[in-house]
């Protein structure tokens, strides 16, 4: 999502004339796209906020500007102004569209500081927005913005505000123009892409869109992400076992393996629930890959509960899971709630990071000696002579071939695996 939203503001840079640099003193703009998730995340940003104050001195001209989900949590747009005097624009989730506006208001006066943070929880949707792609033969599409969800822990809700979602006809407008314009796998997002459509209260509904998009000719992926298991319905499940393109490949946030825990998460859902959707996409496809977020050390987390997230770990077999110590977000519900030690929480990550290691590996052992389709997406800079790609079930592969290949589908026999990743060898045709 932040990928996807720092290409759209490159694509007003360039349309106001900039170009890329790797060199952070040769810049005449900087841009920080923020995120607030957890606290590492926002002290990390301050952090790199302050290490370009010295470019200032090279360079007289340079604009530098915050952008992101960090800008719109309460205070921070004065903490910036008084602890960051020399950033010029800071501007808030909804604001993107006014930033060609303030760069130009900056070139022309650079005494001026620019800070606009829009409070209201349901901005109009911009459509037509410049963007930059970066990711090569992927594209990254927004459904929807916002979430009405309100996990205790989670701060989304508070500084991307209510669901928002586009209309069908523009998210299948850009669909196709994406596809005409080679890309060949698209990627569709939102908080909970499951609930795409129900602002709208015109029966537009996230099953809708995959149908419609599988109507679409050529050949292309279709990849989404998030999908809350509360609203992960048959019908959706049934779509993508039957589809063409979209790809057998769904992330699956379960965040705790305890029904005590899912409850104080406010998630909607219990153990029992999440395992029978499971069930329910393992039946209809075998070969589906299923990865994860984790989170342990949420308040009243006690060993029992872990446990119940490690035996999720060995039931499920997630291909990858994202694990997180769980962070205090002021403003939050949970942020109020007793806090498990850090030292707990740690020697939980480490138990639950090696746990879902082991298996990664067993799942992989899994691929060797069978052949997958794989699309080309980049060469592998540390191997020279390498690209790598993906399964449709997500799985990175490497193997030798050329840069020509990228952006193609090949078939790839894995003859080995080492943990996540899996090495095979080009069929040619
Ligand atoms: N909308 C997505 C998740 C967005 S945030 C969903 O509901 O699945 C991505 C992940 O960050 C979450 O799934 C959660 O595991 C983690 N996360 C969110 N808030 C957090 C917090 N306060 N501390 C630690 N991890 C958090
Ligand atoms: Fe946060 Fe929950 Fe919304 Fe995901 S669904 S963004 S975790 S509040």
């Amino acid at each position: 999502m932040n990928i996807h939203e720092s290409e759209k503001a490159a694509g007003i840079f360039e349309s106001l004339g900039y170009s890329e640099t790797s060199d952070e003193k040769e810049a005449d703009l900087i841009l920080f796209n923020t995120c607030c998730i957890r606290d590492n995340a926002e002290q990390r940003a301050l952090g790199n906020i302050g290490a370009v104050k010295k470019y200032k001195k090279i360079n007289k001209n340079l604009i530098i500007a915050v952008m992101g989900c960090m800008t719109q949590q309460d205070g921070m747009g004065n903490t910036l102004r008084e602890k960051y005097p020399y950033v010029d624009i800071v501007i808030g989730t909804n604001n993107l569209d006014k930033l060609e506006e303030f760069i130009i208001s900056c070139r022309n006066n650079h005494k001026k500081k620019i800070v606009e943070i829009d409070p209201n929880d349901r901005p109009e949707i911009k459509e037509n927005e410049k963007v930059y792609r970066t990711s090569g033969t992927n594209a990254w599409l927004n459904i929807m913005y916002g979430c009405n969800n309100f996990c205790t822990y989670c701060i989304v809700p508070y500084v991307r505000g209510r669901e928002r979602s586009r209309s069908i006809e523009n998210v299948l407008a850009e669909f196709k123009d994406l596809i005409n314009q080679g890309y060949k796998e698209i990627t569709l997002l939102g908080q909970n892409v499951n609930s795409y459509g129900n602002d709208l209260n015109d029966g537009t509904s996230f099953a809708k869109l995959l149908k419609e998009i599988d109507k679409i000719e050529g050949k292309f992926r279709v990849r989404f992400m998030t999908s809350h298991p509360k609203d992960l319905n048959d019908e959706v499940i049934d779509i993508i076992a039957n589809s063409k393109n979209i790809c057998k490949n769904i992330h699956l946030p379960i965040q705790s393996g305890s029904n005590k825990i899912l409850k104080l998460m406010n998630r909607h859902y219990t153990r029992e629930y999440y395992l029978s959707v499971i069930e329910k996409i393992k039946a209809k496809m075998p070969e589906c890959g299923i990865t994860t977020d984790l989170m342990v050390g949420f308040p009243y987390e006690e060993e029992e509960d872990f446990l119940d997230t490690l035996d999720i770990v060995n039931k499920v077999g997630y291909s990858s899971a994202f694990t997180f110590i769980y962070s205090i977000r002021k403003g939050t519900k949970a942020a109020l709630m007793p806090q498990v030690p850090y030292k707990v929480s740690q020697d939980r990550i480490m138990r639950l990071i090696k746990a879902q290691n082991e298996k990664t590996k067993e799942i992989s052992h899994l691929f060797e000696g069978r052949v997958f389709e794989v699309l080309v997406e980049d060469i592998v800079e540390k191997k020279p002579g390498y690209v790598c790609g993906r399964t449709d079930n997500g799985r990175l592969v490497t193997f030798l071939g050329s840069s020509d290949l990228i952006g193609s589908f090949v078939n790839v026999k894995i003859e080995k695996s080492q943990s996540a990743s899996l090495y095979g060898t080009l069929i040619k045709e």
